[in-house]
Parts: C-alpha cells; structure tokens; sequence
C-alpha cells in the first residue's frame, strides 16, 4: 500500500529567528502526523519528512502559502509508511555544515545550474570532469560514471579536499552533484569563490535527476544513498549497474549495515550471509566488544561467538598462506 510519501526540500531563504521557528515549525509538523529530520537556519530550511499522502499535501499547501517558501520545490517519493522514527526541527548555525570563514550566500554566489538533459550532455563532454559532492560512503554505493570520488567522511571537509587535490580539476569544466542539490549550492559558489572559472551544478540534484522523463538517471551506477529508512533508492531507469562492493569478500554489494559495535557504528556494505559470518563486526575487536548488538540480537552463546570467530581465523590463515 503505497499512501505514504517522503518529502525532500530546501530553500535558502532569510528566517528571522530560527529557535523561534523551530519550535513552532516542530508543533506543526507534529500535529500533521509527520516525521522525519528538518533544520532551520537564518539562511533558510532544509528537510526531509514522511506521512500520509493527505498530510503531507496539507504540509506543502501550507508552505507554499508563506511568501518565504513560495518557490520551494518538493522531491516527492511515494512510500509504504513513515521513513523515520520521530519528528525532529533544530535550529542551525549552517544548513549544510561546511563552517567556512567566509560563508557563501548561494544567491550572490553559486555554479551555473544544469538541468538534467543539459547536465547529461555536460557528462558526455570530455572536457567536464565531474566531483561528486558527497562522502565517500553515498559514494562507494552509487554515482555518476567517472565521477572523482573525494575521500571524505564529512562535508566540511570537502575544501581541504580541493586544496589538496587542485591538480585533477583545474583548468576544466567542472560538474558537481549531490543528492537533493543543497550542498552543491555552497559548495560550487566556494568553487567560484576560489577561482575555478567554469563551474557548473546539478539542480534539483541525483534525485531530480533520476525521475527526469528524459535521461532517466542515464550514466549513473548503483543507487544513491538517502539519510532516511530506505537508506538507499534506485535512480538509473534504464540500467542497473552494481558498483558497491562487499566489505569482507569485494563480491558486488548495495546493502548497508552498521558495525554491531555501537562505539564503532561503521557503515559498510555486506551481505546476509557476511553479517552472520562476520557477526556484522567490522574488525576482531568489534566482533568481540561486549556491547556487540549483533550478539545481543541473536543470544548468541560464548561458544558459539568462539565457534565463528574460529571459523575466521582458520580463513584468514588459508589467504595469508596463499
Ligand atoms: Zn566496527
């Protein structure tokens, strides 16, 4: 039964005050039944939210009634129910966390923005080198074809990446992408900002990309990581190429889990059959924490931890011989 939805959006837009909003934006949202993650800045909102298909309209028909949000677009995903568990709005500092010294206001400067078909055509140019926007883990589980992979955990981190890496872009055309376009608002005005003369951005983003009648998420690999339930939805509407890769054995992989170590918490990608194997341990010493979820989960039994942990062992003793 398909009568939920997930709402996507952001609007970089002036809030006076942003506690104030949050409060009562929270009261909203919770009187509509709705849950997901919204933050609200003096530069503007950015959520994501789940609900009923009649309340997530009533949210959109209300937004779209105040003048600040008038233009706001919605990415509307339909759902089988809530993709979140609770309803939270925070006040930000930033929306997307970058924590320049000199911020960038996206209406002074920002990339030059592509719709899909132009930036499909962009794509096949040789002369565009692509950046992906994101972190490396919505990296590893899809992106565009030949896209430059930052190694970065975090957003902020992706300027010292760029100062660091200057050599493989400069003196091109470069593209940037992420998922909804939010981040590739800040991050291609710094670009700008910094002196890359030809910068261009992904509007609306993998999603808006993905549901384009006419390139159809053409040229995209694997599927793209979202920050709800789902952890991850299709985009490429003509062919499905796996590009993620199983964390223990490298077999092709897009299921995402986290190490059963809370302190750990790791994401990787790994099959069923590796989560028992592994018990969803990322290294010996998260498989054997006594906090192990895993562990708790399926009341495993010492002897039957060791009995596992063997079995690894007796494994990783045959690769090193080999
Ligand atoms: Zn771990």
């Amino acid at each position: 039964m398909e009568n939920y939805r997930i709402l996507l959006y952001y609007n970089y837009v002036h809030i006076e005050d942003p506690e104030a909003f949050a409060a009562q934006h929270l009261q909203f949202c919770k009187d509509l039944e709705l849950k997901g993650r919204i933050l609200v800045a003096e530069e503007g909102i950015n959520g994501t939210v789940s609900g009923t298909v009649e309340h997530t309209n009533k949210y959109m028909e209300a937004m779209r009634n105040d003048p600040r949000f008038a233009d706001m677009v919605f990415k509307v995903d339909e759902h089988d129910g809530h993709a979140f568990k609770k309803m939270h709005v925070r006040p930000r500092n930033e929306l997307v966390t970058l924590r320049l010294d000199d911020d960038i206001n996206p209406h002074e400067t920002t990339g030059k923005y592509l719709e899909p078909k132009e930036f499909y055509e962009a794509l096949r140019d040789e002369d565009t080198i692509v950046l992906d926007a994101r972190n490396d883990y919505e990296y590893d589980l899809g992106h565009f074809r030949g896209a430059i992979r930052p190694d970065i955990k975090t957003f902020r981190d992706l300027p010292k990446w760029v100062e660091e890496n200057k050599h493989l872009i400069e003196g091109k055309r470069i593209l940037t992408y992420c998922t909804g376009g939010i981040r590739c608002e800040k991050f291609s005005g710094w670009l700008v900002k910094e002196g890359f003369e030809d910068v261009a951005q992904l509007h609306g983003g993998i999603v808006t990309y993905g549901k384009d009648p006419q390139v159809q998420g053409e040229l995209w690999d694997g599927k793209c990581y979202v920050f709800d339930e789902r952890i991850s939805v299709p985009v490429n509407q003509k062919e499905h190429v796996i590009v993620g890769k199983d964390y223990f054995d490298g077999e092709p992989c897009e299921r995402y889990v986290n190490c059963a170590n809370p302190e750990c918490n790791k994401q990787i990608l790994c099959s069923e059959e590796n989560e028992h194997k592994y018990m969803r341990g990322c290294t010996h010493e998260c498989r054997v924490s006594p906090r192990s979820l895993y562990v708790k989960e399926h009341d495993l039994s010492q002897e039957e931890i060791q009995r596992r942990l063997d079995i690894i062992a007796e494994e990783d003793k045959v690769k090193q011989e080999a």
